[in-house]
């Protein structure tokens, strides 16, 4: 019986370790093997079910703000921290110990802050579309944001009443949530253009950072979101984000539907910040690309357009930053967008 048992578990072992090779390898040319510190929150086991019901509802928000007169973005991390905040100051907590995961800390603690997310039980108020969680979860959201679109400091959100007196926002965790590298005091640099013309019919299809399990016809895994999915019909033109050097393009794939590698073009930006980043455009429409290695492309010059080659079941753009020389570091897209310049609507 033990030996069976032994058996069974060592070719599940070398199963899984196939897979994980598989993956690591179908991957590589999208996805990477290693996690920043942000990405640690939508991979804890623990939350999994809740993080799925939180990213529903964050990509919802994000796409009526896509389609309204007030544009911009907050980090998923932000929206689940003051949603927190928010949930655990009112009724509904009442006698739910549950509903107060800060509660669980005291001020001398060495304070985790992706455990407090991991601990919080509360996206099971989300997953049932109570009307609070989700009231809460969309005020979070809109309370970030300054009128142009650009996103308040934490400090800054802190200064509302709604927030003011709470825990949360007290000097000893927000230390915490500088520290632990979730947010930074002086925020984001936001330098790059939207990489599409923001119309009714372009959407947020999936998310960064989130698990997903990607169906393919000839395959399905496991996938952790390294871009922003930018849903919009073929052919729709796409923007250089940044004024920059074309580092690489393929046009190999002559159809327009799902191939072993996709068209793409790579651009590194001249962009000073404290890391050079380079951005990369997927799954292009076959032929679209009007941009060659080496060329110099300004910030909103068109280089392609959006297709669905590659691992891709629909028309799309995959948009991803990354760090020169480090491609594993993944690093928020949406988050160095500067949003002011799409607070109009049109
Ligand atoms: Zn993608």
């Amino acid at each position: 019986m033990k030996k069976t048992k032994l058996i069974i578990i060592s070719a599940s072992a070398i199963f899984i370790l196939l897979i994980a090779v598989i993956v690591g390898i179908i991957g590589a040319d999208e996805s990477s093997s290693s996690y920043d510190n942000s990405s640690e929150f939508l991979m804890s086991t623990n939350n999994k079910i809740a993080v799925e019901y939180y990213s529903n509802n964050y990509r919802k928000i994000l796409n009526s703000h896509l389609k309204g007169t007030t544009k911009g973005y907050v980090p998923l991390f932000r929206c689940i921290y003051l949603y927190n905040i928010l949930m655990e100051q009112s009724d509904f907590c009442d006698g739910k110990d549950d509903c107060k995961p800060l509660n669980n800390y005291n001020e001398n603690d060495d304070i985790n802050v992706s455990k407090i997310i991991d601990n919080s039980s509360m996206g099971k108020y989300i997953s049932n579309n109570n009307d609070d969680a989700v009231k809460f979860f969309k005020k979070a959201f809109n309370d970030s944001l300054n009128e142009n679109g650009t996103l308040k400091s934490l400090e800054e959100v802190c200064k509302n009443d709604d927030y003011n007196s709470s825990k949360g926002c007290s000097k000893s965790f927000l230390n915490a949530v500088y520290k632990s590298g979730f947010e930074s005091e002086s925020g984001y640099p936001q330098v790059l253009n939207f990489p599409l013309k923001i119309t009714n019919s372009i959407s947020i299809s999936s998310i960064f950072n989130v698990k997903r399990i990607v169906n393919l016809s000839s395959e399905s895994f496991i996938d952790y979101h390294s871009g922003w999915d930018i849903s919009a019909p073929a052919q729709t033109k796409i923007y250089s984000a940044c004024d920059g050097v074309v580092t690489a393009t393929n046009n190999s794939q002559k159809e327009n539907k799902q191939s072993a590698i996709a068209n793409y073009v790579k651009i590194k930006c001249d962009i000073k910040l404290n890391i050079q980043i380079e951005i990369w455009y997927w799954h292009l429409y076959p032929n679209s690309i009007v941009v060659s290695k080496n060329d110099h492309v300004s910030a909103n010059q068109h280089i392609a357009d959006v297709g669905t080659t590659g691992l891709s079941t629909g028309n799309h753009l995959h948009f991803q930053i990354v760090q020169v020389g480090h491609s594993n570091q993944r690093l928020d897209g949406f988050a160095y967008i500067n949003w002011s310049k799409y607070n109009t609507s049109e």
